[in-house]
């Protein structure tokens, strides 16, 4: 597919070591952490139903959004099945969701007994749009839940405006976007629900831990539940009221997510002066585009995504990424390699047992996948080439991926 080019660094570029969101080089985890951390340890308490941390975060988490109600969770994936639950689908409704996610974002669907529908995205943002999401839509379609991608917003305006022409909640799954915004409005606050993950590569961290936050009493009500094993805390006649898990934060984590939160706004900020020096540094480069980003959206840059064209690159993009990686970037072509409904879960329908339930429920439109139905899909896939970013890039850090960059890119341009 690819063939091997010979890349060699000009000499003027000195390799240097970048930051990495894996460990202590591009985290920003310290004192801070540890004087909340010593504290929950000497509580005693390190569970969330008695302890203060957790409560201390949620409040704090939702006065960050201006919402309602937030509660803590154990995981991302754990924050978006609690938020599938409190919509209650019932085995077979439709949930449409998007072809390039975490298989975080999916698994729940199919675990609620509803059927992933699969919207293509816009090739330029890699998001579903209002028009991809209203092919997907059906009689069976119970919720829409939409990825706002590498902390790029999803154009929600469109999207809650056909949403709520049909009754429809929405779930927007926020993992990688803290802080994005969409005109003057924070993702997350626009559908009925919006969900994070605290999991070690995200914008702010606690190895594993999610959140949710609502506006809607019922709705929070009933995600407080299904994180807690439906288990009526504080009634009068408390009983498990319906099937749930425990998914509960425990102190711990919920005594260093109040010390990450409080970083966050900062890491927002840095995160996009990075990417606005390196789009600076980048813009002009023949063969690649930097992110696509609208005029009233702010993107938070989980990743910085540049957009390839392989055929202007000897070895096409897999030999670009060789070049980077030769240089010390560590990037993905192709992000998650191909769109979800590809993964041996979902090609198999391999569920509970031998049953394919609830795939076994579906309309036979919902579950097709072929590939013309979905172009923007595999022409976001076949040109995404994902660099990673992190709150600890300095200047020199910058600057250095944009010569990099260059050098590659020169070395390996076509014309
Ligand atoms: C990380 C992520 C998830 C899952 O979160 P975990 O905390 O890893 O379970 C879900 N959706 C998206 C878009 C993510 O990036």
């Amino acid at each position: 597919m690819t063939t091997p080019v010979a890349i060699e660094l000009s000499p003027a570029l000195e390799k240097i070591q970048l930051p990495s969101d894996q460990d202590a080089t591009g985290r920003e985890l310290g004192d801070d952490e540890m004087v909340q951390l010593a504290a929950a340890i000497e509580s005693g308490t390190l569970t969330s139903t008695k302890g203060e941390f957790v409560k201390r975060l949620e409040k704090n988490f939702a006065q960050y959004m201006g919402s309602t109600h937030a509660h803590a969770c154990s995981h991302g994936t754990a924050a978006l099945h609690t938020a599938i639950a409190a919509i209650d689908p019932e085995p077979g409704d439709e949930i449409i969701t998007t072809s390039i996610t975490d298989m975080g974002a999916l698994t729940p669907i199919i675990y609620q007994s509803a059927i992933p529908v699969f919207a293509d995205v816009d090739p330029l943002t890699y998001n579903v749009t209002a028009e991809t999401i209203e092919a997907a839509l059906s009689d069976r379609t119970k919720a829409i839940m939409v990825t706002h991608l590498f902390g790029n917003p999803c154009r929600m305006a469109a999207i809650m405006e056909l949403a709520r022409g049909r009754g429809i909640p929405v779930i927007e799954d926020c993992a990688q976007a803290f802080g994005a915004e969409i005109d003057g409005r924070k993702v997350g606050r626009w559908g009925d629900i919006g969900c994070f993950s605290l999991q070690q590569g995200k914008h702010i961290t606690t190895g594993e831990g999610g959140l949710v936050v609502s506006d809607d009493a019922d709705l929070a009500r009933r995600m407080f539940l299904f994180i807690n094993k439906a288990w009526g805390y504080g009634d009068s006649k408390p009983d498990h009221y319906f099937l749930a898990l425990n998914y509960r934060m425990n102190e711990l984590t919920g005594a260093v997510a109040v010390a990450q939160l409080e970083k966050l706004a900062d890491f927002v900020e840095r995160r996009t002066r990075i990417a606005a020096a390196l789009t600076a540094g980048l813009e002009d480069l023949p063969g690649l585009c930097t992110p696509a980003v609208d005029q009233n959206a702010r993107h938070t840059y989980w990743k910085y995504c540049l957009r390839v064209d392989g055929a202007k690159f000897a070895g096409g993009i897999d030999g670009l990424a060789r070049g980077l990686r030769e240089r010390e970037i560590l990037c993905a072509p192709r992000y998650i390699q191909k769109p979800a409904f590809e993964c041996q879960v979902l090609r198999e329908q391999r569920t509970f047992g031998n049953s394919r339930f609830p795939f076994s429920l579906a309309r036979p439109e919902a579950i097709d996948y072929r590939r013309e139905k979905f172009p923007g899909t595999y022409a976001a896939l076949a040109s995404v080439l994902v660099l990673p970013l992190n709150e600890k890039y300095t200047d020199q850090h910058v600057s250095y991926v944009v010569d990099a960059i260059r050098d590659a890119a020169n070395q390996l341009y076509l014309g």
